[in-house]
């Protein structure tokens, strides 16, 4: 977990102090930057061993992105309370580590739900991926059943590894259900070709024989072997 200062004393100098904070598992450089230059501009004492005398959760954090291997400010609602609950765990005297997140969410606008998880195109090439992607639009069910409705999907995948990066989805029903089980596959380090041979649950009131995500994955892997 990571820790934003914001009256913090020093005792140690600025290289001693980087070093702690790296001994200490501050990894990303983007952070200890922005810690000494808070403190150089307040002109203020930080002493380092205070820095772990307590805990920190939420969006005052950073937190580990599992795609992209590097400390992200993702302030959602879910991670918060996550870490909430390994702060108390540890406050307590136990060993509760937080791993991780593939960067989630979802909304509602009217009718409409909006989807996405893990890394979109700009931030994957960012990383160095080698980015790809597909768009597709499906049926949320079985095309005769009431209240089927259109969906768009996006997969966002690595040409070189086949993985998935991330996904996108819009759509009127099915579609914040459906994210959660792409960033499952994300969690799992799952490539197209075998996100497209998932076997997910079919019957004509929730999806069609195949069910939008395999018709994207099959899409998508059709890309990767052009
Ligand atoms: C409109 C809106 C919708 C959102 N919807 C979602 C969603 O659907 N899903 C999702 O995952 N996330 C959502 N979020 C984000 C989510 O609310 C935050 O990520 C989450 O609340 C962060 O929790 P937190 O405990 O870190 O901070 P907060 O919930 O902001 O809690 C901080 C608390 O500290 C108090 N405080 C601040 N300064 C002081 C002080 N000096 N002394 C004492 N108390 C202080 C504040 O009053 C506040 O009660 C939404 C955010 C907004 C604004």
């Amino acid at each position: 977990m990571r820790i934003k200062l914001h009256s913090p004393i020093l005792e140690s100098s600025n290289n001693s102090l980087r070093d702690f904070l790296r001994a200490k598992g501050f990894k990303s450089t983007k952070e200890r930057e922005i810690l000494l230059n808070e403190l150089e501009t307040r002109g203020e004492h930080f002493n380092a061993e205070n820095l772990y005398s307590g805990y920190a959760a939420g969006d005052c954090c950073e937190v580990f992105n599992l795609l992209s291997q590097d400390w992200v400010h993702t302030p959602l609602g879910d991670i918060a309370n996550k870490q909430g609950r390994v702060a108390g765990e540890n406050v307590a005297g136990g060993k509760a580590t937080f791993s991780g997140v593939v960067g989630s969410a979802a909304f509602k606008v009217f009718e409409l739900e909006v989807a996405f998880t893990g890394l979109g195109t700009q931030v994957a090439r960012q990383y160095g991926f080698d980015v790809d992607s597909q768009i597709i639009e499906a049926e949320s069910k079985v095309g005769y059943m009431p209240g089927s409705k259109r969906m768009l999907i996006k997969l966002i995948f690595d040409r070189r590894s086949g993985r998935l990066l991330g996904a996108q989805m819009a759509g009127k029903e099915g579609v914040a259900r459906r994210i959660n089980a792409l960033a499952v596959t994300l969690h799992q380090k799952m490539t197209i070709d075998e996100i497209a041979r998932l076997d997910f649950a079919y019957a004509p009131p929730f999806s069609a024989p195949f069910d939008p995500i395999l018709i994207a994955a099959e899409q998508a892997g059709k890309k990767l072997q052009k």
